[in-house]
Order: C-alpha cells, then structure tokens, then sequence
C-alpha cells in the first residue's frame, strides 16, 4: 500500500482552488498497483454474501468492475444525470466543490440483495451516502462501502456512521 501511496499525485487547487485533488491516473497505469488495489479492496468480503459491487461515475467504474471481477459477482453503475437510459432512481447530494445527482436504474437492484460500494476517495462522504441512499431506495442493503483513499480530515465516515467503511490509504 506504501507503494500506492508513492504514486499518488497531488494536484493543487484542482479543480477549484483550495482542493488537493488526489490524482490516481499513475496508479492505473500499474498493473501490479492496480492488482494489489483490487485484491485489498475485495479481501474482507471474500466467500462472504455479496451479491453486487456498485460503482461511481467515473472513477468508481474502474475500481468497482474490478473488485466485482475478483469476488466473481456483478457490477452496478451508478451515474450522473441523464446517462442510463432506462428508469433510473437519482438522488442529488453536496459535494467537497459543488452540488451533484447520482442515478441508478430501478431495476437492477433486487430486494434483499447484499451490495457493496466502492470508489477511489472519500472525501465528505456526500457522493457515498447518496449511493447507499439509492441502492437502499432500490431496496438493496449495503454491505459496505470502500475506498482506495480515505480523507480523513473530512471526516466522511461520520455522515457514514451506520455503514461499514473501509479505505486503503487515510489522509
Ligand atoms: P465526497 O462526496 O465529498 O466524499 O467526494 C467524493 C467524490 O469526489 C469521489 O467520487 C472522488 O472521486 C471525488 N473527490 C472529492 N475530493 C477529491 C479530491 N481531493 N481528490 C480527488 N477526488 C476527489
């Protein structure tokens, strides 16, 4: 993880100012980061009842279709507005620099199923409780949410107090 760390970079006032954005785009050119990532990411919910990993636009797809692929279960995009095409539920929620809606499709959801969330970065939680918050409005349960990098400086996981939170790598 050390070495994931290392090829994170940091971007200054990007991309509003004041922000550090985390820049990951050196860890997915690494396979063997990017291998690493998704065996850690999957660990705690190896033989475990998961049913489907879900994933945010844009980052969360990459790192979502991956550990879904490692825990041998399906992927569920949840996207910005407009883009799925079927019906979808959307909740719109604040973000670290702006305002922001998730969509997801109503169906793709089952009652009772076990679902897991993952994005690269939690950085006020917002855009994470608006997921649990849509796969919940699907009737889905969330198992857990997990990350690559976790800002703790946020403090994210307080508004993610009734889930299980896991990250990688806490700033
Ligand atoms: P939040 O809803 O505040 O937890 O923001 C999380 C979402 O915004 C994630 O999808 C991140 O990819 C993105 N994000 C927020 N802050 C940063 C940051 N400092 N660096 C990179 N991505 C960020």
């Amino acid at each position: 993880v050390d070495a994931v760390k290392a090829k994170i970079r940091d971007i200054i006032d990007f991309p509003k100012p004041g922000i550090v954005f985390k820049d990951l785009t050196p860890v997915l050119a690494d396979p063997g980061l990017m291998k690493l990532i998704t065996q850690e990411l999957a660990a705690p919910h190896v033989d475990t009842d998961i049913s489907a990993v879900a994933g945010m636009e844009a980052r969360g797809f990459i790192f979502g279709s991956l550990v879904a692929q490692a825990l041998d279960v399906g992927f569920i995009p949840l996207r910005k507005p407009g883009k799925l095409p079927a019906e979808t539920h959307s909740v719109s929620y604040d973000l670290e620099y702006g305002q922001a809606t998730l969509e997801m499709h109503k169906d793709i959801v089952s009652p009772n199923d076990n679902i897991l969330l993952v994005d690269d970065l939690i950085a006020t939680g917002g855009t994470a409780l608006a997921s649990c918050q849509l796969i919940e409005a699907a009737g889905g349960h969330v198992a857990a949410c997990a990350f690559v990098i976790e800002l703790g400086f946020l403090d994210g996981r307080e508004i993610l107090a009734n889930y299980d939170v896991h990250a990688l790598i806490e700033y």
